[in-house]
């Protein structure tokens, strides 16, 4: 499962108890989906 930090935005491996992000040490942390949903931009 991976997890995206919502401060710096880095992608995350393998959390072991929702650690800080080891970029920025923001412990805000969201699930990364396989389908990510972003902004509508259809046209
Ligand atoms: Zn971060």
């Amino acid at each position: 499962m991976a997890y995206v930090c919502t401060h710096c935005g880095k992608k995350i491996k393998q959390i072991e108890n929702f650690v800080r992000c080891p970029y920025c040490g923001s412990r805000v942390l969201v699930k990364s989906r396989p389908n990510i949903p972003r902004d509508v931009s259809t046209d």
